[in-house]
């Protein structure tokens, strides 16, 4: 079981499990409500993060934003506490995926079509027994513009826009102490780039990271970073391309 980690006053995480492609889950504290990023792989990931708060004597999140709509962020959605909120463009995916079947064969079936990847497949599999207890819905808030909470004490915009990982990234940026959480916004595309970057999209991506002023940068998968680490990487990503 993981341990919920303090990152400030205000912002915990419950770090990811690799095997289990389980991502890191957040919770942001506010003086009138408290919000998660991501919901998670299964009923049962929501399940250790919820308890990891109620032991630490923390409320349950009144929303959980969700960073994108790949299925370790998003299979965990129908299990939350309160409200969830995706961009247009992820409720559109979840809509989609909600009508796919929960079978072995099924799920072969869409590996041949590229309708999804036989990676992903394969971790589906180790965390559901059972692919046909698979849920997937959308979204109940859905944001197509940038949107402001105020949790009391806690600024969060949340930014809708494109990523060198998928089409709807969700970015939330807390505005009083500078934290920019992404998600897997900065990772390749494994669906339209066969797990590469794309030049312009990351082009893009490192002007728009350049352009916010953040300390403290959160993702996915990885242990926190911050604004000089992230863009030298990414920098370094991009010269790698052009140089091809
Ligand atoms: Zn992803
Ligand atoms: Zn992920």
């Amino acid at each position: 079981m993981m341990k919920l980690v303090k990152l400030s006053d205000k912002v915990f995480y419950l770090p990811g499990v690799e095997e289990l492609d389980r991502p890191f889950l957040y919770y942001i504290k506010g003086s009138n409500y408290s919000i998660a990023i991501d919901a998670g792989s299964c009923k049962s990931h929501v399940q250790e993060f919820y308890q990891e708060l109620k032991n630490e004597g923390m409320k349950l999140p009144k929303y959980t934003i969700i960073t994108h709509w790949h299925w370790d962020h998003t299979f965990g959605m129908p299990y939350v506490h309160g409200k969830t909120i995706a961009s247009e463009l992820t409720n559109n995916k979840l809509k989609e995926v909600s009508q796919w079947k929960w079978t072995l064969k099924e799920m072969k079936m869409r590996e041949q079509t590229g309708e999804d990847m036989a990676f992903c497949n394969e971790c589906i599999c180790k965390v559901y027994k059972d692919v046909s207890q698979i849920c997937v819905i959308p979204s109940y808030i859905e944001i197509d513009s940038i949107t402001q909470l105020d949790l009391g004490g806690v600024t969060l915009s949340l930014i809708p826009r494109d990523s060198t990982h998928s089409r709807d990234a969700l970015f939330v940026y807390f505005h009083e102490e500078k934290m920019l959480f992404v998600g897997d916004a900065d990772c390749e595309d494994h669906y339209e780039e066969n797990g590469t970057y794309n030049k312009k999209r990351l082009r893009s991506l490192i002007a728009f990271i350049e352009g916010i002023d953040f300390e403290i940068y959160l993702l996915g998968h990885d242990l926190p970073s911050n604004k000089e680490e992230t863009l030298e990487y990414l920098n370094k990503k991009y010269q790698e391309l052009i140089s091809n």
